[in-house]
Formats: C-alpha cells, structure tokens, sequence
C-alpha cells in the first residue's frame, strides 16, 4: 500500500488537502458566521501552537496531503501568520498553500506573505456598496479590502479568488456588478450558498437562494462555457466566452460535492474535523502535548480519515452543526 492510500476513506475517496484554521477569531462579525458582538473565543492555551501544527501538516503530508489552505477566523490576525505559513510551506510534500481572509489586513501582508510561499488567495467580498458590506460584515470598510486586493496582485498572487456568499434581498441584485468588477480586475468570482453552520448559519437560511436561479440569470447575459480552474475545489467554473473572465458556483445546498470531497479540517484547538457538515471531532493538541511518537500520530490521522461521512446532512438536519465557522473554516 503507498503511503496517499492511507488516507482513503470508507467511499474510495483520497484525502489530500488540509484546511487548518489557524485562529478563530476575526475583525469581521459577517452575519453568517459569527453573531454580532462575539467574543467567547477560544482561549491562547487551547490553540495549537505552531510546531504543533506544523507536526501535524508533516504527518499528513507524508501520507500523501500535498494541499494546504490557512483559513479561520481571519488568518490575519494571527500574530505569527507569516512565519508560519513559511514553516508550512517549506514541508516536503506539501505542493500548493493557500489563504482565505477577509483582506482587511492584506495590504500590508501580501507581500511578505507570497514571500514566504502562499500563491493562491481567496477573498471575501459580499458586496461593493460600502453601507451593504459594511451591514453584512458588522462594520467591515470595504476600501480595506479594496486595498488588500490591490496588494495580493502586486505581490504576484495567482489566481485572485473573491468568494461571494449570496443572500437574497441582501446582495443578490449586485451580483453582476460584483462580477464585472472581478472580470475588470483578473479575479475569479466564486458565489457561494448559505450553509446552516452554526446558529448564524441557520439564522440567514431564510435568505438562501439555489445558484441555479443565479446562473441561469447570468447565462442571460453572458456566453458561459463549462471550464476548470487551477485548485477548483468544489466550484463548478464557467468562462465567459471571448474572455478570460470565471465564475464558480459552490452550491453545497442545492447540488452537494460530497462525493469528491477530498479534504479534511484542523481546528484551531487541534481537532480534526472530517466534514463540514459534522459535528464529530477527533482531538489530536492532548495526543500531541503527550509527546506521542510519529506513529502514533499517524494511525489517528489514518483511523479519523477512515469515519469520514458520506455526505453531509445539512438539507436534512440543518441545525445539527452547532460550531460556528471560524473554528474550522469554510
Ligand atoms: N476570514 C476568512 C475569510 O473571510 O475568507 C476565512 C474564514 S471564512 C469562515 C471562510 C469562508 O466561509 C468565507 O468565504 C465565508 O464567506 C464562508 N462562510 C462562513 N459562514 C458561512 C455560511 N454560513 N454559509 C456559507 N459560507 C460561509
């Protein structure tokens, strides 16, 4: 058996990439995620420390993760994010390290980020009213993220991936604009439904709206041919006909990806979650601060891998998921 065939679940799928959220706090209250006024994060001795993860990210990529996102919470405000995105990096095996913040703090970070070795970058970007986005994200200032975007180019990021979560009667009448402004740019616009992940999640499911109506409104107006992109995920991408231009829908609501999922959570206090959609969690900081040996390390990894679900359920049971977001990442 190679090493990658380790990390095969129960349904034939490989695991390959690691989302680590490296903190779960954030500058941001998105009304999705975290409730407005929020603060009982988790606390500085709870969190894995840097080596902490960095053994980790060494374990999987030895069986054969090779894919690397830092999410959160918003990556940026941990304090040694650079430092440790250069630590990871630098792991053999790992291939592709990426980031997914909300770019308040990016203008001043892209740089020195690219540099120690992330080259994809998603951003969120709810709406280009600076009143809606600034209602959206609880006080959020939309030009920040502006100038974040305009760093992450400068600093050579490639592709840039705005992620727009679509609500309906908040920012679903500015999507073309949104996307006009991602094809002026050189971004890649990634809509993104609802999911009921955490209390906030379950509170915007009244504005959810099936991608399907979306795309089919955009296909109106523009020539949308079916097409990939590099680290796709879970978007399925359209290009604009005559141009360079992308839009993805991820729609895990109305048509779930389950079966290709390929990815598994680390959450800032050190469990691994193997499905978003679960509350199931497999704790590794206590195995990790018992001075367990590699081995050790490895057959959990391999034994959580192993339960991953099928699918997640969160049509059928939406309030199942009680964590909010920023603990695992999105
Ligand atoms: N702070 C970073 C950011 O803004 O990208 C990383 C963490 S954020 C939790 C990651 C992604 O999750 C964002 O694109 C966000 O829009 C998405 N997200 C959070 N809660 C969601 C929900 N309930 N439904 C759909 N997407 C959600």
């Amino acid at each position: 058996m190679t090493q990658a065939q380790n990390l095969t679940d129960r349904f034939g799928r490989h695991i390959r990439y690691l989302r680590i959220s490296v903190t779960d706090r954030c500058d941001l209250r998105c009304e999705y995620c975290l409730p407005k006024g929020f603060t009982d994060f988790s606390e500085p001795a709870c969190w894995l420390r840097s080596a902490e993860i960095e053994r980790v990210v060494a374990s999987f990529a030895q069986m054969g993760v090779s894919h690397l996102r830092l999410t959160g919470g918003e990556p940026l405000v941990r304090r040694n994010i650079v430092e440790l995105a250069q630590r990871l990096a630098a792991i053999p095996g790992i291939d592709d390290l990426s980031i997914s913040t909300n770019a308040i703090r990016l203008a001043r970070l892209a740089e020195p980020l690219y540099r120690a070795g992330v080259r994809r970058i998603n951003v969120s970007l709810d709406s280009l009213n600076p009143s809606t986005y600034k209602a959206i994200t609880g006080g959020g200032k939309l030009e920040k993220v502006l100038e974040g975007l305009e760093a992450a180019k400068i600093a050579g990021f490639s592709p840039i991936k705005l992620n727009t979560v679509v609500m309906r009667g908040v920012n679903d009448g500015e999507i073309e604009e949104i996307f006009e402004f991602a094809v002026e740019k050189g971004y890649a616009l990634r809509l993104i439904e609802t999911m009921p992940v955490g209390a906030t999640g379950q509170d915007v499911l009244d504005r959810f709206i099936d991608l399907e109506t979306v795309r089919q409104r955009l296909a109106s107006r523009y020539e949308l041919i079916p097409d990939i992109l590099p680290g796709a995920g879970p978007a399925r991408y359209y290009r604009v006909a005559g141009s360079h231009a992308h839009i993805g829908f991820i729609t895990p609501m109305s048509q779930h990806f389950c079966q290709t999922c390929n990815r598994v959570r680390l959450s800032v206090e050190g469990d691994l979650f193997t499905c978003l959609g679960d509350e199931h969690r497999y704790p590794l900081r206590s195995l990790l601060r018992a001075g367990c040996s590699d081995e050790v390390l490895s057959h959990h990894l391999s034994q959580a891998i192993a339960l991953k679900p099928e699918r997640h359920e969160f049509n059928e049971r939406p309030a199942r998921v009680v964590r909010f977001m920023s603990m695992t990442g999105g």
